[in-house]
């Protein structure tokens, strides 16, 4: 679920729609939160759909840690990449607000944190643009989304949290926010990454734990 200070509204034929603040969020906000009528596909899934409905699911889901296709059932599916997105995930099943929001700013992601199954190039204009989005991104940048990530993970107890009460493994996040060497890394949502431990070869040794 979407924070309901958003609206849906069309950026330019190019990008399509995209997901705006109606007012000012603050840096550490919870933006989105997976929630119980959002739809997971397991691969095999996935496989046994029609054409028409793998194609949808390619544009407007992305992949978890398990492998799954998560679709959102709001305006959630509309976020935009940005090289410099302005929302980022730690190991949660959550996007935070990575820095403050101002009213009529367009909210962004980085779809490199999505497990994207294909590289694609990116015309993104940040100053930062990486010219292309590769399905291994979480690997090689995820240190650094961490340490962008990281202020604003203990900022949540501190800016009004209206999708607090859907947040999942709110005991665990609490865990973290009293004990920091407990954050969950953005690695925790490689692709397979709960499937396969042997890819996280060249992530810390607490890091392999939390994923095995
Ligand atoms: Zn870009």
């Amino acid at each position: 679920m979407v924070h309901p200070h958003t609206e849906l509204r069309f950026v330019n034929p190019h990008i399509g729609w995209g997901v705006f603040a109606t007012r000012a969020i603050p840096k550490g906000t919870i933006v989105w939160a997976l929630d119980a009528l959002d739809q997971q596909f397991a691969p095999e899934q996935v496989a046994s759909l029609p054409p028409y409905a793998q194609r949808q699911l390619q544009i407007y889901s992305y992949v978890d840690g398990r492998g799954r296709h998560v679709l959102c059932w709001d305006h959630g599916r509309f976020f935009n990449h940005s090289c410099n997105a302005n929302c980022l995930s730690v190991g949660y099943d959550f996007e935070l607000a990575i820095r403050d929001i101002a009213e009529g700013e367009e909210l962004t992601d980085d779809y490199g944190t999505l497990n994207p199954g294909e590289p694609f190039p990116c015309g993104c204009a940040a100053p930062a643009c990486r010219g292309h989005v590769l399905p291994d991104d979480m690997l090689r940048l995820g240190n650094g989304w961490d340490a962008a990530a990281r202020d604003a993970f203990f900022l949540v107890p501190t800016v009004p949290q209206p999708l607090w009460e859907i947040v999942r493994d709110r005991a665990e996040i609490e865990s973290a926010l009293a004990e920091p060497e407990r954050l969950r890394p953005i690695h925790h949502h490689y692709r397979g990454a709960a499937l396969t431990p042997s890819r996280t070869a060249g992530m810390t040794a607490e890091v392999t734990v939390s994923l095995l």
